[in-house]
């Protein structure tokens, strides 16, 4: 039942396009950090606006097919916003402007035709605070499937393929039907997991998805992002440096520095493989903030 699932989900993984698309062109600017893999996503030269504030400048990155890649950096610096360029989150704020270019599978992910809900489902994302629907355990991960107009050959077998690969159906199956609040706040956070893959996607993005949580229940999620990202890629934001170590292949490094106009911005100062990253630094300010010095 297993090969089933996944092959299922591998043959929902290519079309956002309503039209045909079109490649942006996008330029490497730097070697492909150590350890990394073919990319999934080629950022180059985005800046993202809310209104207008400019709050990422210039930020050129290729994140890797099955691998985990952690965004760390100062509170401010424009970690969640840049993982929510990824998406198309963003779209959903009035005002705000994405320049630049984001490449996914090789389709310009802004392009004509371009289906946002599409993206969205292809590109889950895990939120800092544990939000599950309130409904039932069962529910919660059946929704996506349902609106999504997924058809499987049983929910039944893809909500419990689901809950078992977040880790979770050991603990739930025998109480499915119960609320979804009836879980512990580690549960709630593998629940969440489990309702974004139960609509087979391809990347699941993570904004702090432990800092709610507490360090047995934080482990639990680190051990299963270890797991997942054998099938999925994986963009965590985390302010926890030891989790990005023990979590992540490939460390980016974002920071806030004042542009000629006076304004704060953020940018990337660096990625690379994250032992790399942490043991030999190549941007003075990525070893202030690794070692404490600053943010
Ligand atoms: P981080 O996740 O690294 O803490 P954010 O991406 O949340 O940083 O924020 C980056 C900058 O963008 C901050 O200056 C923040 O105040 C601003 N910002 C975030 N969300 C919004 C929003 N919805 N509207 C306007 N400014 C925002
Ligand atoms: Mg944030």
């Amino acid at each position: 039942m297993e090969t089933a699932i996944i092959e299922m989900m591998s043959d929902s993984q290519t079309t956002l396009m309503q039209t045909p698309s079109v490649t942006p062109e996008v330029r490497d600017a730097s070697e492909p950090p150590a350890g990394n893999t073919e990319p999934v996503f080629e950022i180059g030269d985005l800046d993202f606006y809310y209104g207008p504030f400019r709050a990422l400048r210039d930020v050129n990155l290729n994140i890797g097919r099955r691998r985990v890649t952690a965004l760390i950096g100062p509170s401010g610096c424009g970690k969640s916003t840049f993982l929510r360029c990824l998406n198309r989150m963003n779209d959903l704020i009035p005002g705000t402007r994405v320049d630049g270019r984001i490449a996914y599978h090789g389709q310009d992910l802004y392009g004509p035709g371009v289906d946002p809900i599409e993206v969205r489902r292809q590109i889950g994302m895990v939120f800092q605070k544990p939000n599950p629907f309130p409904k039932s355990i069962y529910d919660n991960v059946a929704f996506g499937p349902k609106v999504n107009g997924l058809k499987p050959k049983s929910m039944d077998a893809l909500v419990e393929e689901s809950l078992r690969r977040a880790a979770l159906w050991d603990e739930v199956k025998d109480k499915l039907k119960q609320s979804a609040f009836s879980l512990s706040g580690g549960q709630q956070q593998r629940l969440c997991i489990a309702r974004a893959i139960a609509v087979r996607p391809d990347v699941i993005l993570m904004d702090e998805p432990c800092s709610a949580l507490d360090p047995i229940a934080t482990i639990r999620i680190e051990e299963l992002m270890v797991e997942l990202k054998q099938d999925y890629t994986i963009v965590i934001v985390t302010h926890n440096m030891q989790q990005a170590a023990r979590v992540s292949d490939v460390t980016a490094f974002f920071t806030a520095e004042v542009d000629d106009a006076g304004h704060r911005t953020g940018v990337l100062v660096e990625a690379d493989a994250t032992s790399a990253l942490f043991t030999s630094p190549k941007d003075q300010r990525t070893d202030d903030y690794i070692t404490g010095r600053f943010g």
